[in-house]
């Protein structure tokens, strides 16, 4: 048993308030936090850089040892899912510590491992996916509010491709209680600006379908993924707010005084789908002031597009997105490096069969299907099987196919 009362003495001792966040993956840091009181969750990025949530450590854990120990930039985001009081350690205090409480060496070794196989079962739970058979019958006006009678209104603009039109949707109010309101300060110019965070404790997984969309239950956080800087129009991810290179910073900058006063960036309170829209094609003009183009990037973009298009029923614009998507993974898929692992690219490969399903390529799906099962060491069984399952109802569909002809 760790002592807690005397770990607290050995100073360091800090509160977060719930939802705050300790560090994001990627962070550099060095520090590691010893949870006095509490409770925080741990997220990682999924295969598209998105965050899901693998597991909780309460009061007793201990998280961020790698980067203490071996120099190494965070390996996950962690937030508290609670008011939580944590000691940190770090090198200066380090050597103390374990002095005091020579378990706890022990106990950091075993909790790396341990840390490891958790990690992996719960990894294969959130790739689970749609069940076979399971439709995808979500009502989206049930779901994500009423759309109004009106017909949808084209609009035009410097921001938005032809065809976008203005949708009426509107946030239903069960969307608040999973948002809390706080100051941000923009990487780009430096001014502070109020953002919605989700309450990422409150999040419910519903299903994630083959396209490795997640539906949680009551909240959409497409809806709230965007932040805008009203300053300077910067817009990017939350989850990736603040990773900017200082080379794109005057660049930005500039870019936004070209769009000052072209476009209303006010979030209204309960959202407008129409400011959520702006919000993934202000994103865009953001990404398209890189001078080396990131397709993965787009590509995570028009994906999130292609949904909301979805949930709005807006079929045309559905495809036009689904298109830019498909076309923007592929880009990245073979033109570009990429450190993923084996099961990230097994899930890139799931995608790209999905969407090639979705823009009528069916052989180019069962390519990229036949690539997403990996036998060796690394392969994700429960993606192998989602991934012969996809297989079998691309048969049956050509097949069904040849007799039509
Ligand atoms: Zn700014």
């Amino acid at each position: 048993m760790l002592d807690i009362a005397a770990l607290a003495r050995l100073g360091g001792v800090k509160k977060y308030g719930e939802d705050e966040v300790f560090f994001n993956f990627g962070d550099n840091g060095k520090e590691m936090y010893i949870i006095l009181k509490g409770r925080v969750g741990v997220f990682i990025n999924s295969f598209d850089g998105f965050p899901a949530k693998l597991s909780e450590l309460k009061t007793g854990d201990f998280f961020g040892e790698m980067s203490l120990l071996e120099n190494l930039p965070r390996s996950a985001t962690i937030s508290a899912l609670e008011e939580t009081v944590v000691l940190i350690i770090n090198e200066s205090n380090f050597e103390h510590v374990i002095a005091q409480q020579p378990n706890l060496a022990m106990r950091i070794m075993k909790g790396i491992s341990n840390r490891l196989r958790q990690a992996n079962e719960e990894l294969s739970f959130l790739k689970k996916g749609t069940k076979p058979g399971e439709e995808d019958s979500s009502d989206s006006t049930g779901e994500a509010g009423a759309i109004s009678s009106s017909a949808p209104v084209a609009v035009k603009g410097p921001i938005f491709p032809p065809g976008h039109k203005s949708y009426n949707l509107i946030a239903p109010s069960t969307h608040e209680t999973y948002l809390f309101d706080k100051d941000t300060e923009c990487p780009v110019c430096e001014k502070k600006f109020p953002v919605r965070m989700m309450r990422s404790s409150k999040l419910r997984l519903d299903k994630v379908d083959n396209d490795m969309r997640q539906h949680f239950e009551e909240f959409e956080p497409l809806w709230y993924a965007v932040w805008i800087c009203p300053h300077c129009l910067y817009s990017n991810f939350n989850f990736e707010f603040k990773q900017i290179s200082d080379a794109l910073k005057p660049k930005i900058i500039e870019h936004g005084k070209t769009l000052q006063g072209k476009v209303n960036l006010n979030f209204s309170i309960p959202r407008k789908i129409d400011e959520v829209f702006l919000s993934y094609y202000m994103t865009l003009q953001t990404l398209q002031q890189n001078g080396k183009p990131e397709p993965g990037k787009f590509a995570k973009v028009w994906l999130r597009l292609s949904w909301l298009y979805s949930d709005v029923g807006d079929e045309e614009m559905y495809d036009f997105t689904t298109r830019e998507a498909y076309t923007a993974f592929k880009d990245s898929f073979f033109n570009t490096r990429r450190d993923s692992s084996v099961e990230q690219d097994q899930r890139l490969n799931l995608l790209l069969g999905e969407l090639s399903l979705r823009v009528g390529e069916k052989e180019e799906a069962m390519k990229f299907y036949r690539d997403a099962i990996v036998r060796k060491s690394g392969g994700n069984n429960v993606l192998n099987k989602q991934a012969e399952d996809c297989i079998s109802a691309l048969k049956a569909s050509l097949a069904a196919d040849q007799e039509g002809v």
